[in-house]
């Protein structure tokens, strides 16, 4: 086991800034997700810890040992591809055993560490198959057997899980957090799913153009979005975000716009004082929305009103989009209200889950 650490680490490719000063410690046994949009240089990051890419500025260091000048096989790392990468005249137990042979591992020992990733990953039968006579889901495996075999201090993977259709990719995921938590060895896995995201990692670090923009438990993640792009990011579907005006009545803070005026909570309501009279952001998630007569949230001074635009009902609920004053507002409500095309709704926010972000900088207010 091993943290792993960046230190003010750049990527430059040509004129291209492809990772900006990214800094992260990471925990012994620690799972480490980086996510974002595509081109946002999460695989950069990962390729720059394995090796394979040169470091333009900063330092990387693998447990207490500097690698910067480390090259890839000496590392200590595992790497999991996308493609799996498995050699396809090897039959599995040989693409399982190859990386330790070529470190010339006794052959009992290869044959003890290969034997015993087979039985975790249940891949004991398949040993003698080539790639070819495997499904998606079992290669897979293998690909994780190799890197499990060289028993390193730390896992990268990159987007292990894209190539397998939905049903398999979420299977897999279970998996793939146990055998974490089995092997407590430290991972750091990158994918652009924000709900792979979540359900794996113990802390994610979002980044978007090169840049981290938070780094934080999944919860924090949702319930404190640091900025306007990781709020709408992270939760599914988006965040809504509407403009508003900051009205200040007394102690309180309302938010303000044709179709709705909503009082804020006080911690809210406090972080909005500087913005009175002004414009900001107003977001809020569509599980916070409800509709009136058809949700658990009361009334208070929470109502939006608009027109449905869209209805999708997926069962247990129903997604409404809602025009506000000509703003679409995606509301996840009630899967048995009668709620059609054109109907005029009130909806009522849940005061206490609302969100602020400044116009200037999208950063959060509060
Ligand atoms: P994806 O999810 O699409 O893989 P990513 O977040 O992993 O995206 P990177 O592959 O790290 O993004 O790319 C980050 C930026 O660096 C992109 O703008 C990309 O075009 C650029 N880039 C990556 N590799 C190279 C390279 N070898 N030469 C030039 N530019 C590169």
């Amino acid at each position: 086991m091993a943290k792993v650490r960046l230190e003010h680490v750049w990527k430059r490719f040509g004129k291209v800034v492809a990772v900006k000063d990214f800094n992260l410690e990471t925990e012994d046994g620690e799972f480490v997700v980086f996510v974002g949009p595509s081109g946002c240089g999460k695989t950069t990051t990962l390729r720059m810890i394995a090796g394979l890419e040169e470091i333009s500025e900063g330092r990387i260091y693998i447990g207490d040992r500097l690698v910067n000048d480390v090259p890839p096989k000496d590392r200590d790392i595992a790497m999991v591809f996308q493609n799996y990468a498995l050699y396809p005249h090897m039959n599995v137990y040989e693409n399982m055993a190859f990386g330790l042979r070529l470190r010339r591992y006794p052959k009992d020992e290869i044959d003890r560490r290969v034997k015993e990733a087979a039985r975790i990953l249940k891949i004991e039968h398949l040993l003698n198959r080539k790639p070819r006579e495997l499904s998606g889901g079992q290669r897979q495996r293998v690909a994780m057997g190799r890197a499990i075999v060289r028993e390193p201090k730390v896992f990268l993977m990159d987007e292990p899980l894209s190539n397998l259709d939905a049903k398999l990719r979420v299977e897999m995921r279970a998996e793939i957090a146990k055998l974490q938590r089995r092997l407590g060895v430290t991972t750091i896995y990158v994918t652009h799913d924000q709900v792979e995201a979540m359900t794996l990692g113990h802390r994610i670090v979002v980044m978007k153009d090169g840049e981290v923009q938070q780094v934080d438990t999944p919860l924090n993640l949702y319930d404190f979005p640091a900025n306007r792009f990781v709020a709408g990011f992270i939760g599914s579907p988006s965040m809504n975000f509407i403009k508003a005006r900051v009205e200040l009545q007394g102690e309180r803070a309302y938010l303000v716009a044709p179709g709705f005026r909503l009082r804020t909570n006080p911690i809210l309501g406090e972080a909005l004082r500087p913005y009175g009279g002004k414009e900001v952001w107003l977001g809020v998630r569509p599980e916070h929305l409800g509709l009136k007569g058809y949700t658990v949230i009361p009334e208070e001074e929470n109502v939006l009103r608009g027109e449905v635009e869209v209805v999708e009902p997926l069962g247990a609920e129903t997604e409404i989009h809602v025009s506000v004053d000509g703003t679409l507002l995606v509301a996840k409500v009630d899967g048995h209200a009668p709620v059609r095309v054109g109907d005029k709704v009130e909806l009522l926010a849940d005061l206490s889950r609302l969100h602020a972000f400044d116009p200037e900088t999208e950063k959060a207010i509060g």
